[in-house]
């Protein structure tokens, strides 16, 4: 990787720090943190209003950008796809999501991941390096700008969701997610309101204990992969070194402290997962707490024999959670005719 930290892994605040230490006055960090953060600009000479001898001076300390697009896919439901390289050349997933009145940003934490799921292709190469926080927020500044530059014709309005649901454990790279997190949320950063963040985890134990701690919140939604350990274990393997009480447990506690509703996201695959018994033990598991379920039929993924499930199915584990006065939804992810599955485009550019 390039010797140069990136200056967008400074959170606003120690970009004031920079500024002042440079001796200059405090209307150039709120010039500086503008460009980084409101504007998102991806060149030196962009900024126009800093004198050149401080873009230079800035420009010999740090990296303005660590993302390249190497391919960008538009699918048949408006879902754009995005694979990024970074300095190293490795490479990561970032989705744009149409919704109705807004867009969700889908956004990767780590270049591959430890966590080993059956059902997701992020997981065949394993964990390569985590994401700095830069490379995190970057990937939130060329969405937003591709969002702007080519509005969807039918979105109401340029306003952005994110999920910390691409590649990756978010919770697997806590202090680098924490901190994209501060520049998210913080005025002079993207003044998003934490309401509209959401960090999806495969529910590692440690992780989720220093997200209760830390208490940013943002939405969580926990995977749970089994209504037991073993099935857990058999569909996730690492994550599954956390029990299923301990993983609800912690997720009905951080919601507690975060004063918000918690998500369980269970996968639904053929034959293993969408077994009616399955869904009345989580029925049992879930009954009372501050949870609600979105219920994802898995994407189909090159080399495996993992199937997504019947439409039937489906609609009968969701009557049982229904029953049980569980909120539940089913989740579809968009972009099937583009490799959806986080991770698939990926995998299949190293392939070729
Ligand atoms: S589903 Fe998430 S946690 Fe599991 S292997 Fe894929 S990227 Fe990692």
């Amino acid at each position: 990787m390039d010797s140069k930290p990136l200056l967008r892994s400074l959170v606003p605040a120690e970009v004031d720090h920079l500024v002042a230490d440079a001796g200059l006055p405090s209307y150039r960090a709120d010039q500086l943190n503008q460009w980084l953060f409101e504007r998102g600009a991806l060149r030196w000479e962009e900024m126009s209003n800093l004198p050149q001898a401080v873009r230079t001076d800035l420009a010999s300390r740090y990296d303005l950008t660590g993302l390249e697009t190497a391919e960008r896919q538009v699918a048949g439901d408006g879902t754009r796809k995005f694979l990024f390289r970074l300095r190293d050349g490795a490479t990561v997933e970032s989705v744009i999501i149409p919704m109705e009145d807004h867009a969700t940003f889908c956004i990767s934490t780590q270049v591959g991941c430890a966590m080993a799921c059956r059902f997701c292709a992020t997981a065949r190469g394993g964990l390569v390096r985590n994401l700095d926080s830069a490379e995190i927020l970057e990937q939130v500044l060329l969405l937003r700008a591709d969002l702007e530059a080519e509005p969807p014709p039918d979105l109401g309005g340029r306003q952005f969701n994110i999920v910390f649901m691409g590649m990756g454990e978010p919770l697997d790279n806590w202090e680098e997610v924490a901190r994209s997190l501060v520049t998210m949320t913080e005025s002079k950063g993207l003044a998003m309101s934490s309401r509209r963040i959401q960090i999806s985890t495969s529910g590692p134990a440690e992780g989720l204990q220093k997200l209760v701690t830390a208490n940013p919140g943002v939405g969580l939604t926990l995977s749970l992969g089994g209504s037991t350990d073993e099935e857990r274990k058999a569909v996730m393997p690492v994550p599954g070194r956390t029990s299923v009480a301990e993983a609800i447990d912690l997720t009905v506690r951080y919601a507690q402290r975060a004063r918000r509703r918690a998500t369980v996201a269970w996968v639904l695959i053929a034959g293993s997962t969408d077994d009616p018994v399955q869904a009345q033990r989580l029925a049992k598991l879930l009954r009372g707490k501050p949870l609600k379920v979105n219920l994802i039929p898995m994407n189909p993924l090159d080399d495996s024999d993992l199937e997504p499930p019947k439409e039937k199915d489906i609609q009968a584990f969701r009557r049982v959670l229904t029953d049980a006065g569980i909120d539940t939804f089913v989740r579809t992810s968009g972009g099937r005719d583009i490799a959806a599955a986080c991770g698939q485009l990926r995998r299949r550019r190293q392939k070729s």
